[in-house]
């Protein structure tokens, strides 16, 4: 059945040997999946909640955000929805956080940094997500941007815990975290890896700055290498590692990160169709041949013709 699904290009993720891939959606609210033919996708894999918070001259109450969360859960009854804790600051300005003058804002206050200094925003967060979990059989999973240190994920997985929240993970998106996968995993639920701050960290690239795509792509192989070791960590544990940043969304990268051994890919839902075909016209044993190659790539042009001339 789930072949034939596939032929029509719907059904669930699976390489051409039935290796099972979750595909996801990311979104910015639950307004993003109207319309949206959502047949074989496993749930969303990047809720990113900060829509919730722009324009506005203060933070939303309780009660909004639980609307909001249920909204969103609604649509998912047997999937999986992963929320994505208030990631501000840097490209993301929340003027009402009144966060302080930064010379490098993408290296200073944000994401989950923002908690150091304002923890009732989080502890509000994580208690409307709880209690719009209760109201839903989505599996509901949290997780928190910006993560560099185990010490950092531990308090925030003890944070969601406290709240009932049964499943905590943390992104991947500074070359530091990556490192520690392993340890990571020791702490945290899943792990999944925001590709588009992960490239800017490790290539010392502005991802607002256009003049620098060539190493802001996500074929770099020095991006590729991080995104093996959190993987890596992710076999050894036996927990789910996934991609949710713009890397996941190209069809020709798809068979390369399923090969590194990445568990999820999450991407706009309009990427979908491309990525499910593609994964289902490789063996898992040549998406892994593939994984190999790119490694040694020197750039990612190097990494992308290795792949495509094979
Ligand atoms: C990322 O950094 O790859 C990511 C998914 O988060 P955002 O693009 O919202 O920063
Ligand atoms: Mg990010």
């Amino acid at each position: 059945e789930d072949r034939t699904r596939l032929a029509a290009g719907r059904g669930p993720g699976r390489t051409a040997d039935g290796h099972p891939v979750d595909l996801m959606v990311n979104i910015g609210s639950a307004a993003d999946l109207r319309g949206v033919d959502l047949d074989g996708v496993a749930g969303v894999g990047l809720f990113r909640t900060e829509f919730l918070f722009l324009d506005r001259k203060d933070a939303p109450g309780l009660d909004e955000q639980v609307v909001a969360y249920a909204e969103a859960f609604g649509h998912f009854p047997e999937g999986t929805v992963v929320v994505r804790t208030l990631d501000a600051g840097a490209d993301k300005p929340l003027p009402f956080l009144g966060l302080p003058e930064e010379p490098n804002p993408a290296l200073g206050v944000r994401g989950l940094r923002v908690a150091r200094d304002q923890p009732e925003i989080l502890d509000t967060q994580l208690e409307a997500i709880a209690r719009a979990a209760e109201r839903t059989t989505a599996d509901v999973w949290v997780m928190a941007p910006m993560v560099s240190t185990p010490v950092e994920a531990a308090e925030f997985v003890e944070r969601a815990r406290a709240y009932g929240l049964r499943t905590a993970g943390v992104m991947v998106e500074v070359p530091a975290a990556a490192l520690r996968a392993e340890r990571l995993l020791q702490v945290a639920d899943f792990l999944s890896i925001g590709t588009n701050d992960l490239s800017q960290y490790t290539l010392a690239a502005d991802r607002q700055s256009g003049a620098m795509a060539d190493l802001l792509d996500p074929w770099q192989p020095a991006l590729l290498r991080l995104i093996a070791a959190c993987a890596d960590a992710g076999r050894r544990s036996g927990r789910p590692v996934g991609v949710c940043g713009e890397a996941a969304a190209d069809p020709a990268l798809a068979p390369v990160l399923v090969g590194l051994g990445v568990t999820k890919l999450s991407m706009s839902a309009r990427s979908v169709p491309a990525v499910r075909a593609r994964l289902a016209a490789y063996e898992h044993a040549r998406c892994e041949e593939l994984a190999r190659r790119v490694l040694d790539a020197d750039d990612a042009a190097a990494a992308r013709a290795a792949v495509l001339s094979s």
